[in-house]
């Protein structure tokens, strides 16, 4: 007998057939005597017309009843799959967020778990309940209702998971696993069996969605076992683990992409002392997070151009600043662009090995893509490309370093 989280994403929840398809797998894990707390997403497509209703409603609307009405589709599946076990005979009840409770800061859209109270749902697990919990919300210290950001349903079901010290957590999505670029872009793309949490990590947090990429660092600082797996198939997953339960690394596992940040280019800067921290201390004062920074010097050697990339969302904000620090950069212009994706390679074994950014330059210089900018971690590669360039990027690029299916 085993305690487990499953969590159902958006596409296995779509329709009232599906939900009863859930409930069927549920109720097989329950029947083998495991004790079983179950996560959920909204139906696909149910968040973001929530979302496009706020914006209708009111174009600066208060970000707590934003969260009042985002949540709102989680509340309809649980309630849903829980009367459909109770129809199969399944002992079973729905759990909103502020029930359970799961506590979170007042982050609104984005809030983090800080923690969950789940003495009362373990309890009505080992008296054989099953536990439907809403994914993707949460409880303030003031009392009101939170969600996690887009995805946070991984999120609540891997913090779940490590609250009820439980010993698996499956998440089911719409593909069979982790891939080593984006199945529905790289059709050639592979199922990867057992990924690092570091590099699973670096996935999420350049743009593989399938995991929320809290609910990876929560995994990794409470060591729960995640399997990303098909709800519509029996087929083995992907097991994320720690690198010494693997025992031959690929040099690079993955690509992925992100079209989540823009560029803004600063032209004739002054090149002296003091400029880089003129320009990037009030970004950080605002709040707004830098990615990439490249500066080239010009010509005459007096001035520079400085290039750095931000969230989309932050961009407006980001001018702002820079147009307060005017007077001290002395600079020319800013240009602002967000037809740009950051593509990514990712892996452990680029510890060991050289030339993995070598072969990423050269197989971009091939197809013609020119390179905005670059930035490196231990185990990550990522440039800037024209967004239009993406697809062959990401192709070329799974291509070049062999892992194209056979
Ligand atoms: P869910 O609704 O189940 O949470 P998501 O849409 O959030 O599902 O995440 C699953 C999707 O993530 C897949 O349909 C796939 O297109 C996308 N994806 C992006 N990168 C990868 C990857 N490397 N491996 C698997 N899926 C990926
Ligand atoms: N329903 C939420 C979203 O669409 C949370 C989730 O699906 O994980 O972002
Ligand atoms: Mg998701």
């Amino acid at each position: 007998m085993a305690r487990i989280v499953q969590k159902f994403g958006g596409t296995s929840v779509a329709d009232i057939e599906r939900i009863r398809s859930v409930a069927e797998r549920v109720k097989a894990a329950a029947d083998a005597g495991d004790q079983v707390c179950v996560v959920l997403s909204a139906m696909a497509g149910t968040t973001n017309r929530l979302i496009e209703w706020t914006r209708e409603a009111a174009k600066l609307h208060d970000a707590r009843e934003y969260d009042v009405v985002v949540s709102a589709g989680e509340q309809m599946t649980v309630g849903l799959l829980a009367m459909v076990l109770q129809d199969m005979g399944v002992n079973a009840r729905s759990w909103l967020g502020w029930q359970v409770p799961v506590r979170t800061d007042g982050t609104h859209g984005s809030a983090r778990i800080a923690e969950i109270q789940a003495a009362e749902i373990v309890k009505r697990l080992e008296d054989g309940q099953v536990a439907v919990v809403a994914g993707f919300q949460g409880v303030s210290p003031d009392g009101r209702i939170t969600t996690l950001g887009r995805g946070g349903s991984d999120t609540s079901a891997v913090a779940l998971a490590a609250a009820l010290e439980a010993d698996r957590c499956d998440i089911f999505t719409d593909v069979e696993g982790v891939y080593t670029a984006d199945p529905r872009i790289v059709t050639r793309a592979r199922k990867i069996d057992r990924i690092t949490y570091e590099e699973m990590l670096e996935l999420a947090s350049q743009g593989a969605k399938v995991l929320q990429t809290r609910s990876v660092e929560i995994a990794m600082n409470h060591q729960v076992r995640v399997q990303v797996r098909s709800s519509f198939s029996q087929a083995p997953g992907t097991l994320v683990v720690d690198e010494a339960e693997i025992v031959e690394f690929e040099v690079v596992s993955g690509i992925t992409y992100s079209s989540a940040e823009a560029k803004v280019t600063i032209l004739a800067v002054a090149d002296r002392p003091g400029v880089a921290a003129a320009v990037f201390g009030p970004l950080s004062d605002s709040n707004i997070n830098v990615d990439m920074i490249v500066q080239s010097a010009s010509a005459d050697g007096r001035s520079a151009d400085i290039t750095f990339t931000v969230n989309r969302g932050d961009v407006d904000r980001a001018l702002t600043c820079l147009e307060a620090a005017r007077e001290e950069l002395g600079h020319h212009s800013v240009i602002a662009d967000d037809e740009v994706v950051k593509v990514s390679v990712i892996g452990v074994g680029m510890r060991s090995h050289a030339g993995v950014a070598k072969r990423m330059f050269t197989t971009l210089a091939e197809r013609g893509i020119n390179i905005q900018a670059i930035s490196t971690s231990e185990i990550k590669i990522s440039v800037l490309i024209d967004a239009e360039y993406t697809e062959l990027a990401v192709r070329a690029l799974h291509s070049a370093y062999g892992l194209d299916a056979a």
